[in-house]
């Protein structure tokens, strides 16, 4: 028997399974963690069935589901206090069994890959939802589909019963999705396109990497006046789009590139690093002592900065990156294509303030298509399919991004078009809100279907989050997309077959022959 099990995530063991120990750097005993909280999650949410599950047992499903993402919690003895917690939270409801967490993948070849699509997309809008909670944003729908989806997963369906929960799923995240933009644009402002230099300044740092803009505002205000400097890393980039977290002097820049290079970047850093979300890898020891973790990320050893009444002491980190002194001098780096600056914060509210614009660049042909070259960015080979993608698309369209996968190409200057830049980078995964509400905009400025629209995603996935956003692309009915760099092991090669069929899903192919394909 395996020593354990999992296959969500596209680094995955051989293209089916970590089964020895995970490519990603977890171990049995924490996989195998991760199955019995899933198995207790399903125990509450059969518990809560009729009835109304309180504030705590919200927070817990949320955590809990988020804590089993790719890259957030390595740490043991924190998952068996989330499952401690689960049960706690199911014994207050009146009880129920758990799922067992050895029939999770377990079965039927499509109904496991049905189930887990499912299971993963869940996962995935509990990170969107706990960032919207932790900002004070929470929606009825959305918490409640936890449970009816975790209880779902929990259940046999027929084939035809899954494809209708993931749909049904799908739009539940977009509602989700919407209530993050909601959240962080009426805490930060709305993003405004923004320059951000790949430059650090000389003297003591912070990098903070993730997703929480909560967090990053905290310690903003934390390390005012201190002689620090701020600088992003990951998906954090387009935090610096933010009105009421760019208005920070200290708040600099971005340091370093997506997440897979960060043991390669991060060694001998001499500034502190907060992760405030995934992706963390295994921290090595030429940095592990200026790591520092929060909310549900976690690594054994590696110093946790908790919530206490709401808030967050970071300390130990301004005194880590005082310890630490940063860079004697200046320092400038460069994006993986030798670029020194990015430009993000191009949102839905600046993309549609030029919607006009953009509607007369379209029927004069001055636009002749629109991409969105979007998703994760990972370590397997092919990746750089998407720079070259990118290089290659003709200068009259339009490259939209958001997610990390644009550390590929955005620090390249690929030239404007009337004035805005032909690579707009709309934000984090979760943005994904602000391409859907611009693909809505332009669909009904020109009287279209959004599958009409000259606009074609070319989507690259590594984890969760990316499942749960391609199953709202596909519940809103979106057709023709490209996926990559590798198929999700978890579908199965008739779930597959589905999808094409309804959606023409496809995988990339060649930098060269998709974009032929495309314009024809
Ligand atoms: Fe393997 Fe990915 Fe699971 Fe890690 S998250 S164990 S790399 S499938």
């Amino acid at each position: 028997m395996a020593d354990m099990f999992c296959f969500q995530c596209e680094q995955t063991a051989g293209g089916t399974g970590c089964t020895i120990s995970g490519v990603c750097g977890k171990k049995p005993e924490v996989a195998n963690r991760q199955d019995e909280l899933t198995g207790a999650l399903i125990g509450l949410a059969r518990a809560a069935n009729g009835k109304t599950p309180g504030k705590s047992a919200d927070e817990i499903m949320m955590q809990g589901l988020f804590a089993t993402i790719t890259n957030v919690d390595f740490d043991p003895a924190r998952i068996d206090e989330y499952k401690r917690l689960a049960a706690a939270e199911k014994a207050g409801l009146g009880g129920a069994e758990d799922f067992k967490a050895v029939n999770l993948f377990n079965g039927d070849t499509n109904i496991v890959s049905l189930r887990s699509t499912l299971l993963f997309g869940l996962r995935g809008m509990a990170a969107y939802a706990w960032h919207a909670h932790s900002l004070g944003k929470d929606d009825k729908e959305v918490t409640a589909w936890f449970y009816r989806g975790m209880r779902a997963v929990g259940e046999e369906h027929t084939a035809q019963e899954w494809l209708g929960l993931i749909m049904e799923f799908g739009k539940v995240n977009l509602k989700c999705m919407g209530l993050l933009d909601a959240a962080n644009t009426s805490a930060f402002g709305e993003p405004v396109p923004t320059k951000v230099l790949l430059k650090v300044e000389k003297g003591p740092f912070i990098v903070v990497s993730g997703h929480d803009l909560h967090d990053l505002k905290q310690l903003l205000e934390q390390t005012a006046g201190k002689g620090i400097n701020i600088y992003t890393h990951g998906e954090m980039l387009p935090a610096h789009g933010y009105p009421e977290l760019k208005k920070y002097a200290h708040f600099k820049g971005n340091f370093g590139t997506a997440w897979q290079n960060q043991q390669k970047e991060f060694s001998g850093i001499p500034g502190a690093v907060l992760f405030t979300t995934n992706c963390l890898m295994i921290p090595r020891p030429s940095y592990a002592d200026r790591v520092f973790t929060t909310d549900v990320v976690g690594y054994p050893g590696v110093k946790h900065i908790p919530e206490v009444n709401g808030k967050k002491d970071f300390t130990p980190v301004i005194s880590k990156a005082l310890e630490l002194g940063g860079f004697g001098e200046d320092r400038q780096f460069a994006g993986i294509n030798g670029g020194t600056e990015l430009m993000t914060g191009f949102a839905r509210a600046t993309v549609l303030g030029v919607a006009d614009k953009i509607t007369l660049a379209v029927k004069s042909g001055a636009i002749k298509h629109f991409f969105l070259v979007g998703g994760c960015d990972g370590a397997k080979p092919g990746r750089n399919y998407y720079t070259d993608f990118v290089k290659q698309t003709p200068k009259d369209t339009v490259v939209l991004t958001l997610g990390c996968g644009k550390y590929r190409f955005n620090d390249l200057n690929i030239g404007e078009i009337g004035g805005l830049p032909r690579i707009m980078d709309m934000g984090q995964c979760n943005d994904a809100y602000s391409a859907i509400q611009v693909a809505l905009a332009l669909a009904n400025a020109f009287k279209v279907s959004v599958n009409e629209l000259p606009l074609t995603l070319v989507l690259s996935w590594y984890e969760q989050k990316a499942v749960c956003i391609l199953l709202t692309l596909l519940a809103l009915g979106i057709k023709n997309i490209y996926i990559g760099p590798s198929l999700p092991a978890f579908i199965s090669p008739d779930v597959l077959n589905i999808l094409v069929e309804k959606f023409n899903i496809k995988p990339i192919s060649t930098p060269e022959a998709d974009p032929k394909a495309i314009l024809g």
